[in-house]
């Protein structure tokens, strides 16, 4: 009898075990795309461009993160307000977090304020609308990594917020993988503006466009999108965390919308059919990476981002990410993930400076320099390799007995 029990238990667990883990994650992003729905689209960006225009720190602006605070909590996610104040500026992101099984986040990201004379609906709308429907279909799976769907204000006087939220998420020794922001993606008038999308993302960020692209190669069916890749366009929230040395992607429509801050940045200008096309790309995406291993992944221990050293100590945190360095600069790596470490490659400006291959990965750089430089770190594992950057402005040309 109890043979029978087990028995029958062991067909009923191998039977949907016998759909290889590729086969599932794959129904799973057919599933998600599937979800995405034009109607629901044009209803959350009706409802935002209806509250008129909504700078940050407007009643309108108040009114749009309500509705934004109260859709996250319906599809039952943990909604909360951050709020943030920035150069006399005050305002608040809204943060819904689906949790996975580990600690390391994923950020889909869009801003929810406007220009004080338009509407926003394409700016940014059309990515806060994305960001809804992915919390709304996404809300019912579960992922390997927590996802944070962040509703950015102050955008507009100059990514306010999601520096807030960045500079925060640093701070508190956050992991990061990735962020992908959407502003103004529901603007095409033309049959090739219709399928196309531009990606931009630092050197350190390119892997998240290679998914993106290996995604809607493999959906094309499903999705009807071509990539167009650019280097980093700073515009925007993604912004923010590239500064905290995070890896980031903005995602953009093709075509230039001329009705851009403008009171005729409505809903009749924005196409609702490819902004349907990119909230599926950009779901697909987030849930690949919400469901990718992380193999090897390299953060600086120092220099700390928002600091100054002098002589190879940390005197004191500044309120930016900048680093300003006095004297000699050390550098040091957290190495993050399942593979081996086989060495950490220390660049100064470009130039490689030290390899390192055992722990502690440290590097003292000693030669002279000024103003600004760039250091990178590179964690090559068994399989793969990771990089980081940090610009340090450094102050060294000075007399020795001052490091001492
Ligand atoms: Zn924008």
């Amino acid at each position: 009898m109890k043979k029978l029990v087990v028995v029958a238990i062991l067909i009923s667990f191998t039977f949907p075990l016998s759909a290889t883990f590729a086969d599932r994650s794959e129904n799973k992003i057919v599933e998600l795309i599937d979800g995405v729905d034009e109607n629901t689209l044009y209803y959350y960006d009706k409802t935002i461009q209806d509250f008129g225009p909504h700078p940050t720190g407007s009643e309108e602006c108040n009114e749009v993160a309500e509705f934004i605070f109260n859709e996250f909590s319906n599809y039952g996610l943990k909604t909360e307000y951050q709020e943030w104040e920035y150069r006399g500026l005050r305002g608040k992101n809204i943060v819904a977090t689906l949790y996975g099984k580990d600690n390391y986040t994923i950020i889909f990201s869009a801003h929810y304020d406007s220009v004080a004379v338009s509407p926003g609906a394409d700016d940014d709308g059309s990515g806060i609308s994305c960001l809804l429907m992915a919390a709304k279909i996404m809300a019912s799976y579960s992922f390997q990594h927590t996802i944070k769907f962040v509703a950015f204000s102050g955008e507009e006087q100059g990514k306010y917020g999601s520096e807030c939220f960045a500079r925060n998420a640093y701070e508190n020794g956050e992991i990061i993988v990735a962020d992908l922001q959407l502003d103004g993606v529901g603007h095409a008038e033309s049959k090739e503006g219709g399928s196309k999308i531009r990606l931009s993302s630092n050197e350190a960020s390119t892997w998240i466009s290679d998914m993106a692209e290996e995604i809607a190669e493999k959906y094309e069916d499903k999705i009807g999108l071509d990539i167009v890749r650019h280097r980093n366009f700073p515009g925007s929230d993604h912004q923010s965390f590239i500064e905290y040395g995070y890896e980031a992607n903005f995602f953009l429509e093709y075509e230039f919308n001329p009705h851009y801050h403008s009171p005729q940045d409505t809903i009749e200008n924005v196409n609702f059919s490819y902004l349907a096309k990119v909230c599926k790309l950009a779901i697909a995406t987030l849930a690949s990476i919400a469901d990718k291993d992380i193999d090897i992944m390299v953060r600086f221990v120092e220099p700390e981002r928002g600091a100054i050293y002098f002589g190879g100590r940390k005197i004191m945190k500044i309120s930016s990410h900048h680093t300003i360095v006095f004297g000699r600069i050390h550098a040091e790596a957290n190495i993050i993930g399942k593979e081996e470490v086989r060495r950490v490659e220390f660049y100064f400006d470009g130039e490689l400076r030290g390899v390192v291959e055992e722990e502690p990965y440290s590097f003292m750089y000693g030669k002279p320099a000024f103003f600004k430089h760039s250091i990178k770190i590179v964690a090559v594992g068994e399989e793969e390799a990771d990089m980081n950057e940090i610009d340090v402005m450094v102050f060294n040309i000075i007399p020795k007995y001052w490091l001492k």
